[in-house]
This record gives C-alpha cells, sequence and structure tokens, in this order.
C-alpha cells in the first residue's frame, strides 16, 4: 500500500464556525465575466456558425475540461491524487485556468469550502445545491456565499508560495488572451467567440449543471453516514464530463485519482493520466483500495 496523506486545508478554531449561518449575496466580478461570454456566445452561434469553429470550440474544451479542470486542477492541485513535475503542473492548471471558472487558489477554496460543509450533518442550500433548478442556477452562476463564521483556509506552502502558482491566480482571466488572439488570427471573429466565449459559457453552465444533479439525484454505491448531502452517479454522463460524472465515488474516495471504479464507468480523466504514466510523465496513482479506511463510508446493497 503506498503512503497516503490526507489533504487538510480547513481549521475550525472554534464552536462558532458552521457551514450553514451564511449569506447569498451578488458577486460582481463573476456576473460580469458571465454576462460578457454570454453576449459573445450569442453574437457567435448566431452569426458566425461553422464546422471549423465548432472543432475549435469542442477540442479546446474538451482539453482545457480533461486535462485543465479534471486532472489539473481537481484530481492533482486540490486532492493531490497522483504527482508529476512542476513544469507539468504549471501545464495543467494553466489548461484548468482557461476553463474561466477562477485561478488555482481560489478554485481549492471553492471545492474546499463545499466538501467541508457537505460532510456536516447540515449545511447551507448553497454549499448542497438544494434549491430548486432555477434558484440554484443564479446562485450558482452569479452570487457567492458569504458565511458568518468560517473556517481558516490555508494552502500548502509549496503551492501558495509558488510564483508561478501566484501569477496564475492573479491572471486567470488574461490567460485566455493569447489563445484569443490566436483563434483571431486564423479564424476572425467567430474563431475567437467560439474557441473562447461560448466554450466559457458552456463550460460554467455545465460545470454547474452536473454539480447540481450530482448532489441531487442518480445511482448511489455508497452511503456516508452523518453528511448533509450525498454525492449521486450519473450514468451515460461520464465521458462528456471527463469522468467527474461519478460523484458518489468521489464522494466515497475522493483522494483517488480514478473517478470511474466499475466497469463501463467511462473516465476519460483517467485514461489521460494512464498514457502519461506509460509516458513517464505522472506517477504514484492513488487508487480507491490505497486510501485510508473511513468509518463513515457505508457500501449500499447494490454493491
Ligand atoms: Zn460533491
Ligand atoms: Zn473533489
Amino acid at each position: 500500500m503506498k503512503t497516503v496523506h490526507e489533504v487538510k486545508r480547513i481549521t475550525v478554531s472554534n464552536e462558532r464556525i458552521n457551514p450553514v449561518e451564511g449569506d447569498v449575496v451578488v458577486c460582481w466580478s463573476k456576473t460580469l465575466w458571465f454576462a460578457l461570454h454570454l453576449f459573445g456566445a450569442v453574437v457567435g452561434l448566431v452569426f458566425y456558425a461553422s464546422w471549423i469553429n465548432t472543432a475549435v470550440f469542442v477540442s479546446f474544451a474538451a482539453l482545457t475540461l480533461c486535462l485543465g479542470h479534471s486532472v489539473g486542477l481537481h484530481r492533482l492541485l486540490i486532492h493531490q491524487s497522483f504527482a508529476c513535475g512542476r513544469e507539468l503542473r504549471w501545464t495543467l492548471v494553466h489548461f484548468g485556468s482557461l476553463v474561466g471558472m477562477g485561478g488555482p487558489f481560489q478554485m481549492m477554496y471553492m471545492h474546499d469550502i463545499r466538501d467541508w460543509a457537505q460532510r456536516h450533518e447540515h449545511c447551507h442550500d448553497f454549499l448542497s445545491h438544494a434549491k430548486p433548478l432555477w434558484h440554484d442556477a443564479l446562485w450558482q452562476l452569479f452570487c457567492e456565499i458569504r458565511l458568518q463564521n468560517s473556517p481558516r483556509f490555508t494552502i500548502e506552502n509549496e503551492v501558495i508560495c509558488d510564483p508561478v502558482m501566484q501569477m496564475m491566480q492573479r491572471t486567470w482571466m488574461w490567460q485566455q488572451l493569447p489563445y484569443a488572439v490566436v483563434f483571431y488570427l486564423i479564424g476572425g471573429w467567430g474563431m475567437m467567440l467560439w474557441g473562447i466565449s461560448l466554450r466559457i459559457v458552456v463550460s460554467l453552465m455545465g460545470h454547474w449543471l452536473i454539480n447540481f444533479f450530482a448532489h441531487n439525484q442518480g445511482e448511489r454505491d455508497w452511503h456516508l453516514a452523518g453528511h448533509a448531502v450525498q454525492g449521486y452517479n450519473l450514468p451515460h454522463l461520464g465521458l462528456l464530463t471527463m469522468g467527474e460524472a461519478w460523484h458518489n465515488n468521489h464522494h466515497a474516495f475522493p483522494g483517488s485519482a480514478r473517478f470511474g471504479l466499475k466497469a463501463g464507468q467511462a473516465d476519460p480523466g483517467w485514461w489521460a493520466l494512464c498514457v502519461m504514466e506509460k509516458l513517464g510523465l505522472v506517477w504514484d496513482l492513488r487508487n480507491a483500495e490505497d486510501l485510508p479506511e473511513r468509518a463513515e463510508l457505508h457500501p449500499l446493497i447494490s454493491n
């Protein structure tokens, strides 16, 4: 068995700290960013639909969502479920920032605070996606939560002190710019709007939608006792979500680099890692069986 340490960035220093009391407020930077790209996406769809623009949209979305968001930000930076050299780590995190959801430190915070909240018996509806679909859409796409008493969040030194990571956090919006210029030079406004704005809007909406369903309905092989929210597997969406749809598996084994645990659970993020492992680019891939046992984790009958 490989040595596994749990990634712990949240510190609860007193009993007033809780994931229930908090206010949802409009986040203007998030709202303006989304509105700007929504406008670009609509213009692109109405005036510049073409096969070549569709191909650029699909391939750049697949690259940034798979290698960037799922592998780079989620499985590597947030869960440390495999290891690689720092140049590859920077590259994967850069692709993840290109998804347009936030910089690396912000993504770690958003993920970990939600994860911490969901492990309690109760948590705020914003953090559990408990409101109806339309309400959750408004909240997640345009707002943020301010907890009345939030825990301390500390990012490990090797990440927070890395000047390249700091630069990627500061410039996450601007990292689109070189790609926008290249798309414009090759294919004009149409390719730029499809490759940047439409891709960002579809990625943000897709991420929210998957998050909503993956915490509300679907299939489960595992139950986590005492948790406010359970994760659900969303069959048939494994391919499209780069493996992120196996969210019941992920709640059960958060430190596993592999999300699709059973035969037939398509997990493109894991396939990419297997290829990179063969090429010697990544190593120490952690699997569900490498993780320490959790007392609160119970298999359901179907297992
Ligand atoms: Zn979850
Ligand atoms: Zn996670």
